[in-house]
């Protein structure tokens, strides 16, 4: 059986959970090395991704993570979790780290003040051809992918710009918004039949 992390130092952690029981997967909550190690794939969830970072760095699993991501492990990022699989943050918090991989340069807080949450249906290419309800919440958009990622879905502006919202790059998938907070698990059992079963630890 598939061991599934959720990095719980912050944020949304108990809805992962809850999306990958009702998915049929075995979660476990991840704060440090050894129960990294026993884990075949990891969910940064929703939260502040400064102070996820931050906290990684004291719980010193912040380089065994980027170790991991390295070596291949699934990881799917929501929210502030985009932001911590990014390589590159623009309107970064001072001193920001992420752990990186995902050759995407994110915004954090891009939709501004007035939309600071809201609620749009997307369709995502791979993963549901039918609306899915996402839920944005002081949410990140990508301004810039690299050749090898694959943009989903993307939502567009008031000035017709389009923003990509959900990305995948090999075994690294990220949301701007939020699945695990609606009963629509289509994502995580995307990430675990697509990208999960694929690569047994
Ligand atoms: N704005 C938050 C950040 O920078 C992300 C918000 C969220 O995860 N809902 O980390």
């Amino acid at each position: 059986m598939l061991k599934i992390g959720v990095l719980a130092l912050q944020g949304d952690v108990r809805e992962h959970i809850a999306s990958l029981h009702e998915c049929g997967a075995t979660p476990i909550t991840v704060r440090r090395p050894s129960e990294l190690d026993s884990v075949s794939a990891l969910i940064l969830p929703g939260g502040e991704s400064t102070t996820i970072a931050k906290l990684a760095h004291s719980f010193e699993i912040f380089e065994p993570i980027r170790k991991r991501i390295a070596e291949g492990m699934p990881v799917y990022g929501s929210c502030a979790g985009m932001i911590l699989l990014a390589d590159r943050v623009t309107d970064a918090a001072h001193d920001q780290t992420t752990f990186g991989g995902l050759d995407i340069t994110v915004r954090r807080n891009a939709f501004g003040r007035q939309v600071d949450s809201f609620e749009t249906d997307l369709e995502i290419l791979e993963i549901a051809s039918t609306a899915v309800r996402a839920v944005f919440i002081r949410a990140p958009w990508v301004e810039q992918v690299g050749s090898s990622v694959e943009v989903l879905s993307s939502v567009t502006d008031k000035k017709g710009v389009a923003h990509p919202v959900a990305v995948r790059q090999g075994s690294l998938l990220a949301t701007s918004f939020h699945p695990e907070l609606t009963s629509d698990n289509r994502i995580h059992r995307y990430f675990l039949e697509q990208m999960c079963h694929s690569f047994q630890k």
